[in-house]
């Protein structure tokens, strides 16, 4: 990546070791979303780039070194990918604030350090593992290898574009693939130096490529392609039903991630000291645009009016405002397209009666990102479960209050989504904390506490929130093939 002008970075795909501009020399422009500057002039990849790109990831998976050197030496150079990530941490994090639009003090914190641990956590996790045998008596033995399964196409979205690219990457990598990413078109700056991170690492080239361009073509081109054995996707759930359209002529092996719409279930004896900030970060963390995002917040009658009264108050408390700002706890929404989205269900809401209790326009901005896609923490209050903003991901800062009575209308009203990611449960009650765990059908469920996360535990989603389990082995499991190996004694 290389500065054009002031200001306005020009990013590459990174191929075979190498920064690299398009056959055709196209580009597209990415912009700030607090302020609507252009920030970076994105190389846009042809289907022949990504030809080229598959290409390349292919040659160095059949010829080598990265499959058959040591386990140990592979991993030692992801945990160099990870060294070099945190000494690069303040950089990372200024242009993930700059690109998505998260407040930089998130990026730095939690989500930079988050994928230098990605990287360390499998490489520590493959070099550590142990095999499976199975004797039979004495005559015959079998026992199992976890070979990498080849290329691996990684497919990532805007909303946490580094944290969920090293998520997939660190389990391909160390399992001993070979790996070609697509980041999401909007927010490719930090994404776009992986490949130069890995190649500092020490990893050879051909190993970890980088290939940008829109999801419809680019995206496409990589599914359909048949160098690449296999896709992990993360982002919506209509994507993931085109990218399986796309990869079935290939027969790949697809891992999804997909949309959630989750339910955070307040009961009346829920500590509300906790419940409440909790809440409100599950509801407008990175502006709402979280998969995990407690966006239909259940709570039980008998505290509704205490639980609106203190949500309501948390929520206007938000420091919205500059992305880069150490004090913003808020910024604005990724792109206008995005925004337009997110605001159409403002006038949904109005249309299907749902009590506004507080936000739904514009916050008070500084002069200098008066131009931002901003939208207020906006809490509605609705009792028809059935109605669309209880119902759609808005994957916005719009999130709805649903009353309910009894603990099966609870579960019942959890339940009534096409989504099952996670949900998030507050009683001080053990027993029912756990019936509610065991009825609520989703992938997580985090009790009194929200967006915990144990690397080695599994994480994904039931029904049209995805499909498989990226975690520890779960990870492992989708990035090689087992083999058996039976022995006559
Ligand atoms: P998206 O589906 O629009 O795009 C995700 C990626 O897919 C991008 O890189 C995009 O370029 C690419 N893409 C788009 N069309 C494609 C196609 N036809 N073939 C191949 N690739 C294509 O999603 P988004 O808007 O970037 O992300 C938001 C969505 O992601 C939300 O639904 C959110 O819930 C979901 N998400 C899920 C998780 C999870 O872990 N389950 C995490 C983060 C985000």
């Amino acid at each position: 990546m290389t500065t054009v002008e002031a200001n306005v970075k020009e990013v590459q795909h990174f191929i075979d070791g190498g920064y690299a501009a398009s056959s055709d020399n196209q580009t597209f422009e990415v912009k700030n979303p607090a302020t609507q500057e252009v920030i970076a002039v994105v190389a846009e990849a042809t289907e022949e780039d990504v030809e080229k790109v598959c290409k390349a990831a292919r040659l160095a998976f059949d010829s080598g070194p990265w499959r058959t050197m040591t386990v140990a030496e592979r991993c030692a150079k992801i945990r160099r990918m990870a060294d070099i990530i945190l000494e690069r941490k303040e950089e990372i994090a200024r242009l993930e604030a700059l690109d998505v639009g998260k407040p930089y003090s998130h990026a730095f914190t939690a989500e930079v350090p988050r994928a230098a641990h990605n990287l360390k956590f499998f490489a520590d996790f493959v070099e550590q593992r142990g095999g499976e045998t199975y004797p039979m008596e004495d005559a015959f033995l079998n026992y199992t290898r976890y070979e990498p399964v080849g290329v691996a196409g990684l497919i990532t979205p805007w909303n946490a574009p580094f944290m969920l690219t090293t998520w997939k990457l660190g389990p391909a990598l160390a399992a001993g693939n070979t790996i070609v990413i697509k980041p999401a078109e909007m927010t490719p700056l930090s994404v776009s130096l992986l490949g130069e991170i890995a190649k500092e690492a020490g990893i050879p080239d051909g190993v970890v490529n980088v290939v940008h361009g829109k999801g419809s073509v680019v995206g496409t081109a990589v599914t359909k392609n048949t160098d690449v054995d296999l896709i992990s996707f993360t982002g919506s759930t209509a994507t993931g039903k085109a990218i399986m359209r796309n990869g079935a002529d290939s027969l790949k092996k697809f891992s999804f991630e997909l949309g959630g719409k989750a339910a955070n279930i307040v009961f009346e004896d829920a500590d509300l000291e906790k419940a409440i900030p909790v809440s409100i970060q599950a509801a407008f963390l990175n502006s709402g645009q979280v998969c995990l995002a407690g966006s239909r917040i259940l709570v039980q009658r008998s505290i509704l009016d205490t639980f609106i009264e203190k949500f309501k108050a948390a929520a206007e408390a938000l420091v919205v405002g500059d992305p880069q700002a150490e004090e913003t706890k808020m910024g604005p929404l990724v792109s206008e397209e995005h925004f337009n989205k997110v605001k159409s269900y403002l006038d949904i809401a109005k249309e299907e009666g749902a009590q506004l209790v507080t936000g739904g326009s514009t916050p008070d901005l500084a002069a200098h990102i008066q131009n931002g896609y901003y939208l207020q923490p906006t809490v509605y209050v609705h009792d028809n479960p059935k109605a669309r903003i209880c119902q759609e991901e808005i994957f916005g800062p719009v999130v709805t209050i649903i009353p309910f009575d009894t603990e099966e209308e609870a579960l019942q009203i959890a339940n009534d989504t096409d989504y099952g990611l996670n949900g998030v449960v507050w009683t001080e009650n053990l027993k029912r904390a756990h019936r509610i765990s065991h009825g609520v059908r989703a992938g997580t469920i985090w009790v009194n506490c929200w967006f915990v996360r144990d690397l080695r535990a599994p994480f994904g989603g039931f029904k049209k929130s995805g499909i498989g389990r990226e975690g520890g082995h779960h990870s492992l499991e989708f990035f090689t093939e087992a083999k058996n190996i039976c022995i006559a004694l």
